[in-house]
């Protein structure tokens, strides 16, 4: 026998048995963003290396590290998108969508990064983002966190954590970035191997570490807060005040620097401590430097990205029932006569009920078989059309999972009947 391929590492199969808890969290994510009238934007899978690279940033995981980055046969660097983001203002200013006007969009779509495969991070994962451009005040930030915020809601999800924190200007982030160079050069002994690195390339990064042996470290170091000026302070004092009054609760968090570099002022984050290391479902900000970075004007920009695989393992935690998508009804076809009128049949009951879940028995079958397959799809009715019901224009119905009497319908009341039995 030939050598069986497995899926590549770190990427997976959904199947259909998890897909209702995935729909359920898409349908939730677009319902939301729609009622903020956000639009929804879709781009490529692939974009030029060289975008990744001058938005995300040369010192950082994803783009030292993390790339599926190769020559297509033309020899240009290609690289399967990371992260939703830099597409996004790619797509807008290539489209004159930042011209003068301002936008609200969303997107959803697989993102690719080569990490160590554990729960909660693979190669392969989905993203939900949304993304607001032209808008520099405080009020849309804090509409993204309050979208993000009714995300959870409606998803039925609580004891997340959100965590924010403001990063201020560039200029105010020099001024920081000079204390924290001393306070960690001071204890320069107790850095690992990433953060000494880090150290000389992006200091602030030394702050975004995994490693728990630098936890005592990152606590005493001192705080961004402190180099804020007015401007920067109110900013982030209008969004605190402003989910206050909505009643979302906050931490400030003034070590939470977040892995990209093209975040200004505010950074948030969601967590759970329901996934193990794997602590973040949605993360956002500010980024009002990269659209100048990629060579636009200078626009004003605010988003987030959330993790969908995480945010389904967070249901699964809490033991969210994923929506029933087994059949309601199942159609038994008795004899070779009745097979194309039985499809012709469904098709009809479709039309009447757009709700309902139909599956029909195809390849044939004895009776007995075919009540077997009825039983395992999960149907709560077997509806049987032999060759005297064909006759009779008649259909048999028998209950699969309760103690009730087989009882006979005319065709023309079986829809009636569907509706009021299965309530679609
Ligand atoms: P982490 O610190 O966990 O590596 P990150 O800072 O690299 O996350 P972002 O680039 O902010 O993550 O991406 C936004 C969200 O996408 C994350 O909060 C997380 O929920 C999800 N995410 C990121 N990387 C992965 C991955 N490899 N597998 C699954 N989900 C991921
Ligand atoms: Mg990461």
């Amino acid at each position: 026998m030939a050598k069986k391929i497995q899926a590549v590492r770190g990427m997976r199969d959904i199947l259909p048995g998890q897909t209702p808890l995935w729909q359920f969290v898409e349908d939730t994510a677009r319902r939301v963003f729609q009622s903020y009238a956000y639009g929804e934007i879709r781009t490529p899978v692939l974009e030029m290396t060289e975008l990744f690279k001058r938005s995300i940033g040369e010192v950082t995981d994803i783009v030292e590290k993390e790339m599926y980055s190769f020559e297509d046969r033309n020899g240009d660097s290609l690289t399967l998108r990371p992260e939703g983001t830099a597409g996004c203002v790619r797509a807008c200013m290539e489209n004159g969508l930042l011209h003068n006007q301002t936008q609200r969009l969303w997107y959803q779509g697989a993102m690719f990064r080569h990490e160590r495969p554990q729960k909660g991070r693979y190669r392969q994962f989905e993203q939900i983002g949304l993304e607001a451009y032209g808008m520099a005040g405080p009020d849309i930030d804090l509409e993204v966190i309050l979208v993000s915020a009714r995300l959870w809601k409606e998803l039925g999800i609580s004891g997340l954590e959100l965590q924010i924190n403001t990063l201020g200007t560039p200029d105010e982030r020099k001024a920081y970035r000079t204390r924290l160079v001393e306070y960690l050069r001071a204890h320069q002994d107790r850095l690992d191997e990433d953060s000494l690195r880090r150290l000389e390339t992006n200091p602030l990064r030394v702050l975004d570490s995994k490693n728990p042996e630098m936890t005592d470290i990152i606590t005493g170091a001192p705080s961004l807060m402190d180099d804020l000026g007015e401007e920067s302070r109110t900013h982030f004092e209008v969004i605190v005040r402003g989910l206050e009054a909505a009643g979302v609760d906050y931490v400030v968090n003034p070590r939470l620097v977040r892995g990209l570099d093209y975040y200004s002022r505010t950074v948030f984050e969601w967590m759970t401590d329901l996934l193990g290391a794997q602590g973040t479902v949605c993360a956002g900000g500010r980024y009002d430097g990269l659209v100048e970075q990629l060579g636009g004007r200078p626009t004003p920009a605010v988003g987030f990205g959330m993790g969908v695989d995480r945010v389904v393992a967070v249901l699964e935690e809490l033991g969210a029932a994923p929506t029933d998508a087994d059949p309601h009804a199942y159609l038994v076809l008795a004899g070779d006569q009745v097979q194309a009128p039985g499809l012709v049949l469904a098709e009809e009951l479709r039309n009447l009920l757009p709700g309902l879940r139909l599956q029909v028995n195809c390849g044939g079958g004895s009776f007995k078989s075919q009540f077997k397959k009825a039983d395992r799809s999960g149907a709560r009715v077997a509806l049987i059309l032999g060759e005297d019901e064909l006759r009779q224009q008649q259909v048999g119905v028998k209950w699969l999972r309760e103690q009730r009497d087989q009882v006979s319908l005319a065709q023309g009341q079986l829809a009636a009947f569907l509706k009021e039995e299965i309530g679609e």
